[in-house]
């Protein structure tokens, strides 16, 4: 992954992330939704990305048909997919509830 700054003024759009805190980019996808974006330039993104005339982030997913950034486009990542709270990304549980038997053990053959 390469990574780089943001285009001048981009930064005024930073926004926390409402799941894991970590500082986001919203823009708004060709169907009129919001999408957040990790706030970086990054070569490996599938989102191509500009500014429009009124100031507005416009996220375009790149697709067989435009595949590549256009040359006024910035390539950028979806948040979703660095989220580590992302709906559907559950974080292994500190500790197994008390009536849950560890399946290493359980595995574990007595010699
Ligand atoms: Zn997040």
């Amino acid at each position: 992954m390469t990574t780089s700054q943001l285009p001048a003024g981009w930064d005024r759009y930073v926004r926390p992330c409402q799941s894991c805190g970590r500082p986001i980019l919203w823009a708004f996808t060709e169907q009129g939704s919001r999408r957040m974006l990790d706030p970086a330039l990054d070569d490996q993104g599938n989102q191509a990305v500009v500014r429009d005339g009124t100031g507005t982030l416009r996220a375009r997913q790149l697709s067989t048909d435009r595949p590549v950034p256009d040359g006024f486009e910035k390539l950028m990542m979806p948040h979703v997919v660095t989220c580590p709270k992302a709906p559907g990304r559950t974080p292994p549980p500190e500790s197994l509830p008390p009536n849950v038997v560890p399946l290493d053990r359980a595995r574990r053959r007595p010699k």
